[in-house]
């Protein structure tokens, strides 16, 4: 049976590994000896399922959408990360990092984010745990997303600029992993998505990991079977999507649908497709797919939601495009808008930007009345009301 997860050093297929400066080397190899330990000794997963229960409000729902079914003639179930703590799925991961980065003595919590909701994941996990916090964030990205930096700050964070390149989350990662190489006895670098070099996309998954694992129970009570036929995520670096998928690579039955986000169109320039245009090379340590010019150089990425406007890709997924074992799919602005009023109207959830891509796919798919189809819900929408106050003219 082929084989979907990392090996010893981090590589899925042709994909992964860790292309890293010499400098932070000892603390890559510090992380990839002791992460498997830590995750999987009884202490971390006392605590990390208790916190996941009491702080974060798992197990999430998987809610049978009977209005959405009946629309698209099939069985479609929403498993709930929308009604985490903060919001979406990002909470599972920073809370598992933050525990991780405790058994291993850390004091110092690093990140980069990009349209804030990682860095407000990440503040939050640390306020709960006393520790500090300082977050990366392009000086453009600060201006577009204040309402993320407030909450960041209230959370205790220091949010610091990054003034170089084009003032986003490339220059912010650049950054973080300054401040890596200069702090390597104190400081943890804690990654937001199942991106960055070995053990991160690993890590990340395993963290995220909760989401299928909850899903084969829910769904065995409300079907009495284990396996949907099919598990549909939206993917910017894909930590949902990973997360949704965990436990299912391996039951060959169980389709597996991501959806990119294309913007304005694959072709059209503004875009964050990153499979559909399939350029290889290696971004933030690691081989994948990526938007890269002739000259190699990142091309900057496109969405309406911030959180899928990255130009790479995490290598587990590069290496599930090239194996077969999942379906790439993408939606653009309009179809995610689109899908956003169809569950706001049938089912009275207003899904997050990036969500309403995996809810694209309905319209993208052909299913049988029978299927059991489930979606994640990465998010709620509640950090995109000014985006839909604008276009749904609602003003
Ligand atoms: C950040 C974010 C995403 C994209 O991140 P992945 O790592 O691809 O999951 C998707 N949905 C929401 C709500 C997000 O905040």
């Amino acid at each position: 049976m082929a084989n979907y997860h990392a090996d010893k050093k981090g590589r899925y297929g042709r994909f992964g590994g860790a292309y890293i400066p010499e400098m932070l080397q000892p603390n890559i190899d510090d992380l990839s000896a002791r992460y498997l330990d830590i995750i999987n000794s009884e202490e971390f997963q006392k605590e990390y399922l208790s916190l996941l229960k009491d702080y974060v409000g798992r197990p999430s729902p998987l809610y049978y959408a009977k209005r959405l079914s009946e629309k698209y003639n099939t069985n479609i179930f929403l498993k709930r990360e929308d009604l985490n703590h903060t919001g979406a799925h990002k909470i599972n991961n920073t809370v598992g990092q933050i525990l991780i980065a405790k058994k291993m003595g850390k004091e110092r919590i690093i990140a980069e984010t990009g349209a804030g909701q990682h860095g407000v994941a990440t503040a939050t996990a640390c306020a709960l745990m006393g520790l500090k916090c300082v977050v990366y964030m392009g000086e453009t990205d600060i201006e577009r997303q204040a309402p993320n930096v407030v909450r960041m700050k209230m959370l205790g964070a220091e949010v610091v600029p990054a003034r170089s390149g084009n003032k986003t989350l490339k220059d912010a990662t650049n950054e973080a992993l300054r401040d890596w190489i200069c702090n390597p006895e104190d400081t943890f670098y804690l990654i937001g998505s199942v991106v960055g070099p070995h053990p991160y996309p690993d890590m990340v998954a395993r963290l995220q990991a909760v989401i299928s694992e909850e899903i084969k129970v829910q769904m065995k009570e409300k079907t009495g079977k284990e396996n949907p036929d099919y598990v549909i995520a939206c993917v910017g670096g894909g930590s949902n999507a990973a997360g949704s998928f965990y436990h299912f690579l391996d039951e060959e039955s169980v389709i597996l649908v991501a959806v990119e986000a294309s913007g304005l169109g694959i072709d059209s320039g503004e875009t964050a497709a990153t499979i559909a245009l399939g350029d290889i090379g290696i971004i933030h340590g690691s081989k994948t797919y990526l938007m890269q010019d002739d000259d190699g150089q990142i091309i900057e990425p496109y969405s309406i939601s911030a959180g899928l406007d990255y130009p790479g890709i995490g290598p587990q997924h590069s290496h599930l495009k090239d194996t077969g074992r999942a379906i790439f799919l993408s939606a653009t602005d309009d179809e995610a808008l689109e899908a956003v009023r169809e569950l706001t109207l049938l089912e009275g959830i207003i899904p997050a930007l990036e969500s309403a891509h995996a809810l694209a796919a309905l319209k993208k798919m052909k299913f049988n009345k029978e299927d059991n189809v489930v979606i994640t819900v990465s998010g709620r929408g509640d950090k995109d009301l000014e985006t839909y106050m604008n276009r749904f003219h609602l003003k």
